[in-house]
């Protein structure tokens, strides 16, 4: 299976995934952090799996703010968690 898959660093785990395995958490021009699950809305972008243990560790480490160079809302943790609690299907992360 050697398909072009666009590649994206967790900032939970720093692993390199397939894009579209990753919850993308953007942040506008305004400076507004919000989770965006079109993973196409404009400004900057960080991404993290689709794992409650992967969204621990960026709130630990604060990966999120460092990578998006925010703060970042409380409302934006719990909204991943959501997303990341329905989408997390697929429990194969192996550690
Ligand atoms: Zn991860």
């Amino acid at each position: 299976m050697q398909k072009k898959v666009p590649m994206r660093m967790c900032v939970g785990c720093r692993e390199m995934k397939p894009k579209r395995e990753l919850v993308r958490v953007a942040a506008n021009s305004a400076g507004e952090v919000a989770v965006d699950p079109t993973g196409k809305a404009p400004g900057r972008g960080a991404y993290i799996c689709r794992s409650a243990e992967c969204l621990k560790r960026a709130v630990k480490s604060r990966a999120l703010e460092r990578a998006l160079t925010k703060s970042i809302d409380k409302a934006v943790f719990d909204a991943l968690e959501k997303s990341v609690s329905e989408l997390d299907k697929q429990d194969g992360e192996a550690l």
